[in-house]
């Protein structure tokens, strides 16, 4: 499932692509992906900005705004001309501009969603400020409060946002801090090194243009190279990039969890 990373890469590359195109026309193939929410017209209206909180693109158009959730499998694709575009059946959105470019929303396991709203807040109110935006101060005091356990603490979503499953499990690696961990143990020191490991994994995974586990593209159809730097996550059985044991993995916090037993310690 895109995260952070690979939500931040597609908005970079959408900006330079489509910021000031004026849409044409937006056209649902499968009606649950588009979600319309507002009854102001969107043809004829101006992309101006393009924003992200958390796994969550925002469009800023002229009047309104577009949000988009990738979930499992969504792409967003971008195409130079429309007679080009690469068609198959799991385009579920079309988006036409006024200068013959578009934008397709691809999406085999059609969990993916465009919501046309008036206000980002009508969707995304209870998404936690973004990973990225977030500083030590705002991080600790919400982990000196939380009695989860590390884990479903970053995935939540509530506190920060933007982590998933994967760059949950790397930075707790880096962290040497075992899954289970209840968050509000984490303190001084240790909390400083998890916040500054999330970060470090966040923006080094933006570098290299995000993670592509199946289905994750960038807007050119371009693979993440990220995947190539995990210490833990997808690497069960193999040994740990620090010390050799086995990295393990569990079911834990709802999720398949992948951690080193020996350098990731539950105390
Ligand atoms: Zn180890």
């Amino acid at each position: 499932m895109p995260e952070l990373p690979e939500v931040e890469t597609v908005a970079r590359e959408l900006r330079t692509r489509i910021i000031g195109k004026e849409i044409n026309q937006i056209e649902a193939l499968w009606s649950r992906s588009f979600q319309n929410m507002c009854d102001v017209e969107i043809a004829g209206q101006k992309i101006l900005e393009i924003g992200r909180r958390g796994k969550y693109l925002i469009l800023k158009l002229t009047k309104t705004f577009l949000i988009i959730h990738l979930r499992m499998t969504g792409q967003v694709l971008y195409f130079e001309q429309q007679n080009q575009c690469d068609f198959d059946d799991y385009i579920r959105v079309v988006v036409l501009f006024s200068d013959d470019t578009c934008i397709l929303f691809k999406d085999v396991r059609k969990f993916g969603r465009i919501y046309h709203v008036a206000d980002p807040d009508d969707q995304i109110a209870h998404v936690g400020k973004d990973a990225l935006d977030a500083d030590y101060e705002y991080f600790s005091e919400y982990l000196s409060t939380s009695k989860m356990n590390i884990k479903a603490f970053l995935l939540s979503q509530k506190y920060i946002s933007g982590v998933g499953n994967i760059y949950a499990d790397e930075a707790l690696f880096l962290s040497g801090l075992h899954p289970a961990v209840i968050s509000n143990k984490i303190r001084g020191k240790k909390a400083r090194f998890l916040f500054e490991n999330i970060l470090y994994v966040l923006n080094n995974s933006i570098l290299n243009m995000g993670s592509t586990i199946s289905d994750y593209r960038d807007p050119s159809g371009e693979k993440g190279k990220n995947q190539f730097y995990f210490n833990v996550y997808g690497r069960a059985g193999l040994p740990c990039t620090s010390c050799g044991t086995a990295i393990e993995k569990i079911r834990f916090a709802g999720r398949g969890t992948h951690f080193c037993p020996k350098c990731q310690k539950n105390k």
